[in-house]
């Protein structure tokens, strides 16, 4: 934690792409165990700042505290150690293999035991993948290939290779996006209920705003690459400098 008590605490974060200022000091906490939703207008640099937490930018300035250590220069590989974990994007040559191998190949991969594998690494990865797969409800789907899945099985599976590391924190950018009303829903409820079963924090960016009040205890509006406002959802929907901007009020 940090010293002021945050599980993630980011102080003067700043990225630009060549001329083009994406990110300009943006100051963020995050208590542990907390819910937070990344609200604002396409472009406005939400999933530059989830890139940024997550390592896989370069030039980030500014300081990201994780546990107090610094991680905004970090490598995915030592995030994943650290417990910071995120959607992953299943990759093309992924897409024929099967829900199951997906599922225990993220096993492997957050294991760090790739480099040793071996019969009882397999079988274990696999049992954890069976696991899983139980709990986000595909366990119907298993020697499907990921290319078959419907979309909605699709984010949930994605969400189960989010977690395989057992991150501290899970960072999701638009899991629901392109979903129904209903499998938004259902995806965000079995979201909300894996993060407070395992006291995991969970920043997520979304665009709908009935899935951030119904999800969020905490909600960050970015607005040209600046934080507008951070509140509970209530405070956000009634905020007046929100309603204009964001949700054209
Ligand atoms: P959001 O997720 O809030 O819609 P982004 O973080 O994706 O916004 O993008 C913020 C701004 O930064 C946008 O104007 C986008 O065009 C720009 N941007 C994002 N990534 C890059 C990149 N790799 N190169 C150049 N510009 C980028
Ligand atoms: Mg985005």
């Amino acid at each position: 934690m940090t010293a002021a008590g945050f599980l993630l605490s980011a102080r003067g974060v700043r990225k630009a792409f060549g001329s083009f200022v994406a990110l300009n000091s943006v100051d963020f906490d995050l208590p542990r165990g907390e819910r937070h939703a990344l609200i604002g207008p396409n472009g406005a640099g939400k999933s530059t700042f989830i890139a940024c937490i997550a390592g896989q930018l370069p030039g980030v300035e500014g300081s990201i505290l994780f546990k107090d250590r610094e991680v905004a220069r970090l490598m995915p590989a030592d995030l994943a150690r650290r417990g910071i974990g995120r959607t992953f994007q299943i990759s093309r040559a992924f897409l024929h293999m099967t829900v199951l191998e997906n599922m225990a190949s993220a096993f492997v991969i957050t294991s760090g035991r790739w480099a040793s594998l071996s019969r009882s690494v397999l079988k274990e990865a696999e049992d954890r993948a069976l696991a899983m797969l139980g709990t986000i409800g595909l366990s119907d789907r298993l020697e499907t290939p990921v290319a078959d899945l419907s979309l909605g099985d699709r984010k949930r599976l994605e969400f189960g290779m989010a977690l395989a590391g057992d991150p501290e924190l899970l960072l999701l950018d638009e899991p629901t996006a392109g979903m129904s009303i209903k499998e938004r829903h259902h995806l965000m409820d079995l979201v909300a209920a894996r993060v407070d079963e395992t006291g995991k924090t969970l920043l997520f960016v979304e665009h709908d705003i009935d899935v951030v009040l119904r999800t969020a205890q905490r909600v960050t509006v970015m607005v040209r690459g600046a934080v507008l406002a951070v509140g509970s959802p209530q405070e956000i929907a009634a905020n007046e400098e929100v309603q204009t901007v964001y949700l054209g009020g």
